[in-house]
């Protein structure tokens, strides 16, 4: 039974955006109390300046309406003021930019003309209000954040009637404050940019070594140990006990690999001797006894195609063991395909009871570059699994198609198919595609497609695969033409 594939999806965390984010609340938390302490800096500031603008300008407003005042007869002076009295001594002011001024007395608030369109009676008379009590007649009137008021109050000369003169105007509006909030403004968000900026390229460049790491890493695998040392000289402080924990694994590992093939090398020569001597005294055996009765004469066949299957998994180790030396002798000579595939498929007709079809009729003679004996055995491996993984008497179909630049030998079969996951998996050596079943009294090494793929890519070639689970599989090789003389 197939082994359950657990797969976990973890959300595994990053140093880097971890590191990102503390500096980002690091920088916004030491701009917010910067930002603070500036404010408040320049409150101060900005109320030692606004005293004196609206000092100046209340003092010339002021004048003209003086001298409105002093205009009165005496009787007149006696029965003021009322409003329209009020309403004469605002008349020559002309204020603009929210600007306004208004005078407050027993006869109640009268303002300038216009000044009704930017504020309320009620924020007027409270703006004035907290002006004429104020110290110095000076206040910053902070209705909200965007505004704020300031407000200059002087007595009228006369007498209680005739009340206070209060001018005002937003302090947002003032081009000084306005031009100084922009620049606040702008500066902070350059300093931001700034900063988030430098955070994002030094995050990068002191996570560069790790990036590179991890693609060296990647290229490693298990036959390319001999040069898979990291290289420790530029490596920060901190990856160092890693690398060097990693370098020594690494040789480790590149021994216990060299010792494995050594072995498996010895294993293969030393059997090797013994099995044939096994199998000439089966077929000896076989051939030359009359007497055997029908159940020794099926033990004797069994222990023959058992010798013969150990055979050729040997065989099989050998060519790696070679190939992992750089040992296997491979040809790269031109030869006639259709001569090599007709004895491949001589041979696998006779191992296996499943109908196999073939286009060689239609093809024309064909040269193609590698070792015909290898290919012979290529295809005969792919034959053989199409036929260890089909029902009994399914039929195979062996195709060959030609193009300007390279031939396709391609076995079809109508088995189990193989799950798209592990099509990746099966040209690794010992490695079995989890979702395919062995059929009973078939054995299995998982190194067959190895060797094809390795043969075959040896001989200038590649190899391929199509599967569809429950229709079959269709597995390719393709090798270069031979060039025309
Ligand atoms: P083996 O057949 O000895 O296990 P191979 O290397 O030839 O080793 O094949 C690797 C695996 O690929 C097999 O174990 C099997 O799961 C799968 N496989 C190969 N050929 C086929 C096929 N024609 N149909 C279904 N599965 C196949």
């Amino acid at each position: 039974m197939p082994a359950a594939v657990s797969q976990t999806h973890q959300r595994h965390w990053s140093l880097a955006r971890r590191l990102l984010w503390i500096s980002l609340a690091v920088v916004l938390g030491q701009s917010i109390i910067s930002m603070v302490i500036a404010t408040t800096l320049r409150q101060h500031l900005m109320t030692g300046l606004l005293k004196g603008t609206l000092q100046r300008q209340s003092l010339l407003a002021l004048h003209k309406v003086n001298n409105q005042l002093d205009q009165l007869t005496a009787t007149q002076a006696q029965v003021c003021c009322s409003p329209p009295d009020y309403q004469r001594f605002l008349q020559p002011l002309r204020l603009n930019d929210g600007k306004a001024a208004l005078i407050l007395g027993s006869a109640g608030l009268v303002s300038t003309p216009g000044s009704r369109t930017l504020f309320k009676r009620d924020q007027l008379l409270d703006v004035a209000e907290q002006a004429i009590h104020a110290a110095e007649g000076f206040t910053i009137v902070d209705t909200n954040a965007q505004e704020a008021v300031a407000a200059k109050a002087i007595k009228l000369p006369g007498g209680q009637q005739t009340g206070h003169f209060v001018y005002l105007r937003p302090v947002y509006a003032m081009p000084a404050v306005k031009a100084q909030s922009l620049i606040k403004l702008g500066a902070e968000l350059i300093l931001i940019l700034l900063t988030g900026g430098v955070l994002v390229f030094s995050a990068r460049r002191i996570f560069r070594p790790v990036r590179s790491l991890s693609q060296e890493l990647a290229s490693i695998e298990l036959n390319t140990l001999d040069g898979a040392t990291l290289p420790t000289d530029k490596a920060p402080l901190e990856l160092l006990p890693i690398l060097n924990e990693f370098n020594g694994m690494v040789e480790r590992l590149r021994r216990s690999a060299a010792n494995q093939k050594q072995f498996a090398s010895t294993i293969s020569h030393e059997f090797r001797t013994p099995l044939t001597v096994i199998s000439g005294f089966i077929q000896s055996v076989l051939n030359r006894s009359e007497g055997l009765v029908d159940k020794e004469r099926r033990a004797l066949g069994i222990a023959d195609l058992e010798v013969l299957r150990l055979n050729r998994m040997l065989s099989d180790l050998l060519d790696l063991s070679r190939a992992d030396n750089h040992q296997l002798a491979i040809r790269q000579e031109p030869f006639e395909l259709i001569p090599s595939l007709e004895h491949a498929l001589r041979l696998a007709r006779a191992a296996h009871s499943n109908p196999i079809s073939d286009n060689l009729s239609d093809l024309k003679a064909t040269t193609v570059v590698g070792d015909s004996d290898r290919l012979v055995q290529c295809i005969g491996n792919l034959i053989g699994n199409a036929a260890k993984y089909s029902k009994t008497k399914t039929p195979i179909a062996v195709q060959v198609t030609c193009t300007a630049a390279q031939v396709s030998i391609t076995v079809r079969d109508q088995g189990q198919g193989i799950p798209n996951n592990q099509l990746e998996r099966i040209f690794e050596r010992f490695t079995r595609a989890e979702g395919v079943s062995l059929p009973y009294r078939q054995s299995s090494s998982g190194l067959g497609l190895s060797i094809v793929k390795m043969l075959i890519e040896a001989m200038g070639g590649t190899v391929s695969v199509e599967s569809t689970v429950g229709e079959g599989s269709a597995f390719s090789l393709h090798l270069p033409l031979s060039p025309q003389p």
